[in-house]
């Protein structure tokens, strides 16, 4: 039988894992740690009771992804839970900005910047079916629809803070701006856009939904439907070399580049081995589980609506601020995501008890505690936070390292989302997952389409596996020691 290891249990090694499994392949993940899910989990924090989604919390990317689209959610006992409003940006002085899931909402509340909010996002949003396998696959080749990728270029391409430009409104401004600091680079820079610009997209064409339970529901589920497919899982299995694995067909590794370059060692060839080693770690983020009485005291209530809510002023301050963050120094008023499950999915709270889960842009592998600066940036635009704090946990860069290998310095993209590195993943090549080891691949989120809860790394890593098996000539990777 045609056996395949999958190496990390994240949501891209889930992803390949069914692909693989489904094709009849014998699929065995080995997880280093002792939970399986990776950045797909949730944990009882703060409070006993209270569950906090440990990474990924929101997800965009998800319901339109073609591996999801595979998946029969219903029946896996997984539901999608909207807020009224996906995401929401306040201001000191001014209506803030609000993206809805309708274009047409969001634009009515932008003001003079409506039609234009609306020119940007609209067409491309209706055409999202199209356009989505077209963003989550390799870049470098001939694409499918290449004038819908091209209207795509259009917004994606140019920094954020020349695209900000195009709106006149601080409220318009500003919802761009905090969206597009999801990609947590200079703001400055080509390119940077492309993961703004794909969320607010998918946001408009099918919302920014949290996992009714949390995201670890969607994970449990996904291991339980990998399980009746005959999947093997180990955890608290370390790999290091190549080696350590049993006889195997197909290898596919849900981890990040430089631990590729060491797994593969020597087997690599030396190009592919230098680009894996000098792949680069993006900025991290400390995070902040609260449990808040009653919820965030919004100066705006509704605010209270939002599942996300990004904190950082105005889309100068933001530029400025990221800036800073991605030059290795910390600013005294740090970007702030905030997020509210409960306006999305009310059985999240527990009685008056709300789980809030906050985190700020800090620089990679920042030492010091951003507690207090977090608090500080929520208490700005809803004061009187922190006397509701009932209980709060925290999750600093190296903490977040520590726990999964693949968020070097707490960096939660799985590498810096430079513009090279988010186009190409790590390495030039026109199959981003190939190790260029024959039936050894990477699927990470270093990989594209990179980061977030879409799978689209594991599935595609995986199509190309199948390829090499159908091409007949596999010869089984053989136990192999130095
Ligand atoms: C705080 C935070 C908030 C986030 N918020 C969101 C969000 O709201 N929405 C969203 O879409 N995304 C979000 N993300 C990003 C998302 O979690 C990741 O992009 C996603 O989990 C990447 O999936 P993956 O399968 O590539 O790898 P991961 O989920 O990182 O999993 C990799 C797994 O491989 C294991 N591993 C690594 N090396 C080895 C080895 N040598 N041997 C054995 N096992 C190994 C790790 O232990 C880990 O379990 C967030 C991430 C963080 C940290």
């Amino acid at each position: 039988m045609t056996t395949a290891v999958i190496v990390g249990s994240g949501p891209n090694g889930l992803a390949a894992a069914t692909v693989l499994a489904r094709a009849g392949v014998d699929v065995t993940v080995v997880e280093a740690a002792n939970q399986l899910g990776g950045g797909a989990r949730s944990v009882e924090s703060p409070l006993a009771g209270l569950v906090q989604d440990h990474c990924a919390a929101v997800h965009p990317m998800a319901p339109a992804s073609p591996f999801f689209q595979t998946l029969d959610l219903k029946a896996m006992g997984v539901r999608w839970a909207y807020a009224p409003i996906d995401a929401a940006h306040p201001l000191e002085r001014g209506e803030p900005g609000l993206l809805r899931t309708s274009v047409r909402d969001t634009a009515a509340g932008l003001g003079r910047d409506g039609a234009r909010w609306e020119a940007a996002f609209g067409p491309l949003a209706r055409e999202f079916g199209r356009l989505s396998p077209v963003i989550m696959s390799p870049m470098l080749r001939v694409p499918r629809h290449p004038l819908l990728l091209a209207r795509m270029g259009l917004v994606a391409g140019p920094p954020p803070a020349l695209v900000g430009k195009f709106f006149r409104e601080e409220r318009a401004r500003a919802l761009f701006m905090g969206v597009a600091a999801h990609a947590l680079q200079p703001l400055t820079l080509p390119l940077v856009t492309g993961i703004g610009a794909g969320i607010i997209i998918a946001g408009h064409a099918v919302g920014w939904p949290v996992v009714e339970g949390g995201t670890g529901r969607f994970t449990d589920a996904h291991i339980r439907l990998l399980h009746g497919l005959g999947v093997k899982f180990e955890t608290g299995v370390r790999v290091n070399r190549l080696y350590e694995l049993p006889p195997r067909d197909i290898t596919i590794l849900d981890v990040h580049p430089r631990a590729a370059a060491s797994i593969l060692a020597e087997q690599q060839p030396q190009g592919a081995r230098r680009a894996y080693r000098s792949f680069k770690p993006g900025p991290a983020a400390f995070k902040v589980d609260f449990a808040v009485d009653g919820g965030i005291p919004w100066r705006d209530p509704e605010i209270a609506q939002a599942g996300t809510v990004h904190l950082g002023g105005t889309a100068e301050e933001i530029i400025a601020v990221e800036g800073q963050v991605a030059a290795g120094q910390m600013p005294e008023r740090p970007f702030v995501l905030v997020g509210q499950q409960a306006a999305a999915d009310p059985s999240r709270a527990n009685g008056s008890i709300h789980p809030i889960y906050a985190y700020a842009h800090v620089p990679t592998g920042y030492p010091g505690d951003a507690t207090e600066a977090i608090i500080a940036q929520i208490e700005r635009f809803a004061p009187g936070f922190r006397e509701r704090i009932v209980a709060l946990s925290t999750r600093t860069p190296a903490e977040s390292a520590a726990e999964n290998e693949n968020f070097i310095g707490g960096d939660i993209l799985t590498g810096a989302k430079s513009p090279l590195q988010f186009l190409l993943g790590p390495r030039l090549n026109a199959q981003p997952y190939d190790t260029g080891i024959p039936g050894v691949y990477l699927c990470s989120a270093a990989t594209p389409p990179g980061p977030g809860i879409h799978g689209m790394g594991g599935f595609n890593s995986a199509q190309r596996a199948l390829r090499y098996l159908a091409q007949g000539s596999a010869p089984k990777i053989e136990v192999y020691a130095p």
